[in-house]
C-alpha cells in the first residue's frame, strides 16, 4: 500500500515511516495540509495516517476536507493524537476517519491497524472492480463484445442532445447482413455466430474516431452512430464497409448477391428532421429496407419524401 503520513513533527514522521517500511508498504510524508492535499489529489493513496494537532488544518479538518474533495476516492484514515479522551475519538470518526491511535504509537499496534485497514481497502478495491465489470457487462453484447442495444440507446440519446446543443449533424447507419437466414440454415448456427463476430470486428475497424459507436441492434442487425457527421460522411463509411467486406471475402455460397458476406445499409441524419432518436433509427431502418429492395450490398439514404 501507498501510505500517506501527515504530521508536523519530522521525528514522528520518520518513526512511523520506518514501521510502514518494516510492514512492507511505501510511506509518503507530508508536514501539514498544504503538502498533503496535492499528494492526495494525484490519487493512488491507499491509507492515510494523520496527526490531529497540526498548524493549518488540524487532522479532523483535513479529514473532512479530504472526504469532501475526493468523495469517490475512499481510503481508510487513521488519526494519531496525543489526546485520547472519548470526545476526541468521537470527533475523529465523525469527521470521516476510521480509527484512532494515541501517541506514542506502539509499532506493534500500528502494524496491526495497518493490516486491518489493508483488508478493508482490498475489499473496497475488489468491490470497485466487480462494479466496473458489471457495468461493462450490462452495456456489452456477449457474443460480439461490442455495445448492446441498451448501450446504443443511452449513447444515441446523449449524442442526440449534444448535436441539438451544438447544432451539429448526427448520422446513423442501420445495417444488416444479407441472406443471413440461408447462411445459418446452411452453415449452422455456430458458424453463424462466427460470422456475426467477424462482421462486428470488421465494422469496428472501419470506425476511427473514439466517439463513433458500433452496437449490435439485434439478430444480424447493427447500428453505427456517427456524431458530427453528415449523411454524405456516413455514406463514405458505408462505402468503406462494402469494400472491406469484399476484401475480407468471408464465404457465403447461399447469397444471391455475391459469393462473400455482404451487408445492406440505411443512412439517416438529424438533417432529415427526425423528432426523436427513435425516429432517427426508424428512418435509417426505412432506408435499409430500400437498400434491400434495390439489390442489397449497398447503402441508401432516408429521403423524407419517400
Ligand atoms: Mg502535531
Amino acid at each position: 500500500m501507498k501510505i500517506l503520513v501527515v504530521d508536523d513533527d519530522r521525528f514522528i514522521r520518520e518513526i512511523i515511516s520506518a514501521v510502514i517500511v518494516d510492514a512492507g508498504h511505501t510511506p509518503i510524508t507530508a508536514g501539514r495540509d498544504e503538502e498533503a492535499l496535492p499528494i492526495l489529489a494525484e490519487g493512488g493513496i491507499d491509507l492515510m495516517l494523520t496527526d490531529v494537532e497540526m498548524p493549518g488544518l488540524n487532522g479532523f479538518e483535513l479529514t473532512r476536507e479530504v472526504r469532501r474533495r475526493f468523495p469517490d476516492d475512499w481510503f481508510p484514515i487513521i488519526f494519531l493524537s496525543g489526546q485520547c479522551d472519548e470526545k476526541h475519538y468521537e470527533e475523529g470518526i465523525d469527521a470521516g476517519g476510521d480509527d484512532y491511535l494515541t501517541k506514542p504509537v506502539s509499532p506493534i499496534v500500528l502494524k496491526a491497524k495497518i493490516l486491518a485497514m489493508e483488508r478493508i481497502a482490498n475489499m473496497k478495491k475488489a468491490l470497485d472492480a466487480a462494479n466496473s465489470r458489471l457495468e461493462k457487462l450490462s452495456t456489452q453484447d456477449p457474443l460480439t463484445k461490442i455495445s448492446n442495444r441498451r448501450d446504443l440507446e443511452n449513447n444515441l440519446l446523449k449524442e442526440w442532445k449534444r448535436s441539438k446543443r451544438k447544432t451539429t449533424e448526427l448520422a446513423v447507419i442501420m445495417l444488416d447482413i444479407d441472406f443471413f437466414k440461408p447462411y445459418n440454415d446452411n452453415y449452422g448456427h455456430q458458424q453463424g455466430d462466427e460470422c456475426l463476430k467477424a462482421v462486428a470486428k470488421l465494422l469496428k475497424q472501419c470506425l476511427h474516431r473514439s466517439h463513433d459507436l458500433l452496437a449490435r441492434y439485434g439478430g444480424e442487425e447493427f447500428v453505427i452512430v456517427l456524431p458530427d457527421t453528415t449523411a454524405d460522411g456516413a455514406a463514405e463509411v458505408a462505402a468503406k464497409i462494402i469494400s472491406e467486406l469484399q476484401n475480407a471475402n468471408l464465404p457465403h455460397a447461399h447469397s444471391s448477391v455475391a459469393a462473400h458476406v455482404t451487408v445492406s445499409m440505411g443512412i439517416s441524419s438529424t438533417l432529415s428532421n427526425a423528432e426523436t432518436p427513435t425516429s432517427l433509427l426508424k428512418q435509417a431502418d426505412e432506408a435499409l429496407y430500400k437498400a434491400k429492395e434495390n439489390g442489397r450490398n449497398r447503402s441508401e439514404f432516408y429521403l423524407p419524401e419517400q
